[in-house]
């Protein structure tokens, strides 16, 4: 499968300046070192920026002119907001913003009755080109920084707390469903949850237990997260459960099979405890035949158990120029019933932003940029 769009470590082409996000906390020392300021003075800014969720040096106001000066180089804006859109009666608000570099990308805050979530991009566009997401149709631009990813969060969780959600809200989940392949941009994704479930001032001090990465199913890439102690939730975007369909459904099933990915999932529910959630797009006369489900059922107590997994169902979001549809609702109630008894359990996920085209799929900033 040579002709395969696999990039694991894209160029740096583009890569933005560095900045305080970049930096693991053991990094700290060598860059105050090289901006010719004490080492607590990053620590002072990192409170600043993890902990007041603030990029603004100049209302840093504890810090002297000159300090803050220094300092300026470290917080490069990296994630201006160009355009910014609500809908859901305000509980869903979308961000298109933009790189040093003039790249485009979004992310999307939701507010449920229970918590707050993000959804937030790991790469600009997208390599892994499958057929149904918006973001695939355009392909790789380029991955985002670890700065990026966390400014990302940042301005979603100031946002949140601002009250653009309707009232002042706190944020406690994030999603790498945005746009992108979060396990492509591994490295730079793995700091950057670190930054966002360290403590204050290392981090924003958000719970591992809400933070989701969603894969297409890149097998070395699972294994190495799993050895990372960050019992984040993983998902797995499976949609269907034969290798035949997801050859086509998801281009990089021809490099690794269906029961690799889900033997893939046992060993990451196995080592970290988190229940994988397995993510299926149900899509009309494509994925959604009964026969499909009963087996999906089967191949998920086959390789993961039923203790360990969950199916989240997605109503299929129509793409431009898409031949494809959602399932009807009785299809997909049948659906739901035969995953369910097969003893794994199954919900379907509510569809938010559809009229922004912030729901999921549809992030495609370079085009509608
Ligand atoms: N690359 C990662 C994360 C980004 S997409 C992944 O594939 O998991 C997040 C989820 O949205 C994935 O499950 C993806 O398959 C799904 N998705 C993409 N396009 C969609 C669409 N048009 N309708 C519904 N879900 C879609």
């Amino acid at each position: 499968m040579s002709s395969l769009p696999l990039v694991f470590d894209a160029p740096r082409r583009g890569m933005p300046p560095r900045h305080l996000a970049d930096l693991a906390p053991a990094d700290r020392a060598a860059a105050a070192a090289d901006l010719g300021v004490p080492k607590f003075r990053l620590d002072q800014l990192a409170r600043h920026y993890f902990g007041r969720l603030t990029a603004d040096v100049d209302a840093m106001t504890d810090l002297s002119a000159d300090v803050r000066d220094k300092l300026r180089p470290l917080l490069p804006a990296l994630v201006t907001p160009v355009t910014e859109k609500s809908c859901d009666d305000g509980e869903t608000h979308k961000m298109l913003w933009r790189g040093h570099d003039g790249t485009l990308a979004e992310s999307v805050l939701m507010r449920y009755p229970d918590r707050a979530t993000v959804c937030i991009s790991s790469q600009a566009g997208c390599g892994m080109a499958c057929p149904f997401c918006a973001t695939g149709q355009g392909g790789l631009q380029r991955n985002l920084s670890t700065g990026e990813i966390v400014d990302q969060v940042r301005q979603a969780a100031a946002a949140a707390r601002d009250g653009v959600l309707g009232e002042p809200t706190r944020l406690s989940n994030i999603v790498f469903m945005g746009m992108g392949e979060p396990l492509a941009n591994y490295k730079r994704v793995v700091a950057a949850l670190r930054r966002i479930t360290s403590p204050s001032p290392d981090g924003f001090g958000i719970s591992a237990r809400g933070v989701t990465v969603s894969t297409v199913g890149l097998v070395p890439a699972i294994d190495r997260l799993r050895e990372e102690e960050l019992p984040v939730t993983l998902a797995i975007s499976l949609h269907t459960p034969d290798d035949e369909l997801r050859d086509t459904l998801v281009p990089v099933n021809n490099r690794w099979k269906v029961s690799e990915v889900l033997d893939a999932g046992r060993r990451y529910a196995t080592t970290t405890g988190r229940r994988v959630s397995i993510e299926y797009a149900l899509i009309r006369d494509i994925n959604d035949h009964g026969w499909r489900a009963d087996l999906l059922g089967k191949m998920l107590r086959q390789h993961i158990g039923t203790s360990r997994v969950h199916v989240n169902l997605i109503p299929l979001n129509p793409t431009p120029g898409s031949k494809w549809d959602a399932s009807p609702k009785p299809v997909e109630e049948e659906f739901v019933r035969r995953v369910r008894a097969t003893g794994v359990a199954c919900t379907v996920r509510d569809t938010r932003g559809q009229e922004i085209d912030a729901a999921c799929g549809q992030l495609a900033a370079s085009h509608s940029g």
